[in-house]
Order: C-alpha cells, then sequence, then structure tokens
C-alpha cells in the first residue's frame, strides 16, 4: 500500500499547500483520503480524478471536505465526461462516479454548503455517496477499512486499512482528535499512524479537540505502532521542534507529513 501526502495543513493552509488529503494506492485502486480545501489541484498532480475509485471523508470541517465542491464540478463539466463529443474528447456513455464514503448526515450537510448558490445536488449527482457509521466495515477493491469514532467537536471517525494482497501492511489514520484512549486501541499494531499534531500547546480553555506533538507520540507509543507520521500542524509551527517533541515519547521512527512524501506499508 503506498500513501501519498497530498495536503497537511490544519484549518488554514500553508504557503501553497493544501488542507487534509492522502491518496492511497493498492494494486490499481485509488484511494482518497479526505479533500479539504486545496487538495483537488494537489491531486491532479498525481492522478487523474476520474481514476479515483472512492473518496473518505473522515469528518465534516471544513478543512476536510471542501475541495469535493471543484472535484464535484470537474466530474459534472469537464468535456471528457460529456455524452456527446466536445473539442478533442469523443464523448462517453459511462461517466465516472466516484465513490464518496462520508459520515452520517454528509449528504445533508453537502446540500446546505452548495445550496447556498442553489446547488442543492451537484455532489450528490457527481459522487455514488455512501454514509457509513461508526464500527462498519468497507471495502474499496483490496482495501478493507474500518471506522472508528474519535473526540473532536463533531462526528469524527480514524480510519484503518488493511489490504487483502498479500505482503500488504496496514495504515492507520487519526483523522482529527483530542486526546483518547480510542486511538489508542483502534491504532494498535499497526504499522503507520497518520496523527494530528496541530497544537504548538494544549487547548487553554474549553473542551479539547485536538493533539500536540507530545500527545501524539504518546498516543503512537502507547499503540505499539511501528512508525509514526505527524501531520495537520501549520507551517507556522517549527516542524523540527515537533517531531522532537514527539520523538521524546515514541522511539520508533518519527517523520513530519509534508505535501509529496510517500510511505509504503
Ligand atoms: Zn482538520
Ligand atoms: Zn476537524
Amino acid at each position: 500500500m503506498r500513501i501519498t501526502v497530498l495536503g497537511k495543513s490544519p484549518s488554514w493552509q500553508d504557503a501553497g499547500g493544501a488542507c487534509s488529503g492522502y491518496l492511497v494506492e493498492e494494486d490499481g485502486t485509488f484511494l482518497l483520503l479526505d479533500c479539504g480545501n486545496g487538495v483537488f489541484s494537489k491531486l491532479r498532480r498525481y492522478r487523474d480524478y476520474l481514476e479515483v475509485d472512492a473518496v473518505v471523508i473522515s469528518h465534516l470541517h471544513a478543512d476536510h471536505f471542501l475541495d469535493l465542491i471543484p472535484y464535484a464540478y470537474a466530474l459534472t463539466y469537464a468535456p471528457r465526461q460529456q455524452p456527446v463529443p466536445v473539442d478533442r474528447w469523443p464523448g462517453t456513455r459511462r461517466p465516472a462516479r466516484p465513490r464518496l464514503l462520508a459520515p452520517h448526515g454528509a449528504t445533508e450537510t453537502f446540500r446546505r454548503v452548495v445550496g447556498a448558490w442553489g446547488a442543492e445536488d451537484l455532489i450528490d449527482n457527481a459522487f455514488d455517496i455512501q454514509e457509513y457509521a461508526p464500527g462498519e466495515e468497507l471495502a474499496v477493491g483490496p482495501l478493507q477499512l474500518r471506522f472508528h469514532t474519535v473526540p473532536h467537536w463533531l462526528p469524527t471517525c480514524a480510519v484503518d486499512l488493511r489490504s487483502t494482497v498479500d505482503g500488504s501492511g496496514r495504515f492507520t489514520y487519526g483523522a482529527d482528535t483530542a486526546p483518547t484512549e480510542e486511538l489508542v486501541t483502534f491504532a494498535d499494531g499497526t504499522d503507520l499512524l497518520m496523527i494530528e499534531a496541530t497544537l504548538p500547546r494544549p487547548e487553554r480553555g474549553g473542551i479539547r479537540g485536538h493533539l500536540t506533538p507530545a500527545e501524539a507520540g504518546d498516543h503512537g507509543s502507547r499503540a505499539h505502532v511501528g512508525r509514526l507520521v505527524i501531520t495537520h500542524f501549520s507551517d507556522e509551527m517549527d516542524e523540527l521542534w515537533a517531531r522532537q517533541e514527539a520523538e521524546r515519547a515514541f522511539k520508533g521512527p518519527v517523520s513530519v507529513a509534508r505535501e509529496g512524501s510517500v510511505y509504503e506499508v
């Protein structure tokens, strides 16, 4: 299984960057894990967006789904998606309509967002939407997906991916989360944990929703993961400091997610 970081910014983009988006490839199957603002453009650098089999959304914060909008426009209006010849394209009777696996209530949220300018069914029509529930298991080609609730400010699932292809490993994505034993248990023993490290220090008040790099390292350590990749942090945070913080708790290899980084498990 190959994972490419398309975007790793938190809720505001790095200079030239994109919010959350990870391309997972296995044996000719392509899965896009989260599709935050800026991700559609980055995806196009690596793969044809018509080849993506499924898009998986961890939760309904803007930085994890907003680029479904330009993606849906491309699927709807690109000349090669039309039933009749347009320009150089011959026309198709089978336009691509990727699966969109999204949390419960997502269809209604998408309708409200694009309904702001009267395009209510834009995302419904462009994608084959399936709302998943925590605890559910789904398959996309050879990839087996499991979802598990983690504490954030709205329903959010960590996602675990395994492959039926021999020799392939296991990849766990922590999504956005407050410190939690739930993620430690869910990710236990995984080959690679992609975990958020958003905060230079814990939130000063209110309900917690994110991790510091030291907390990310601690979660990786307690989950006995093979490799830790910290992500979802701004270019306004010192990444060397962040890695050192994570390494204080986690003794295995720690990487800092960068756009274009590729990991094999
Ligand atoms: Zn986020
Ligand atoms: Zn979030």
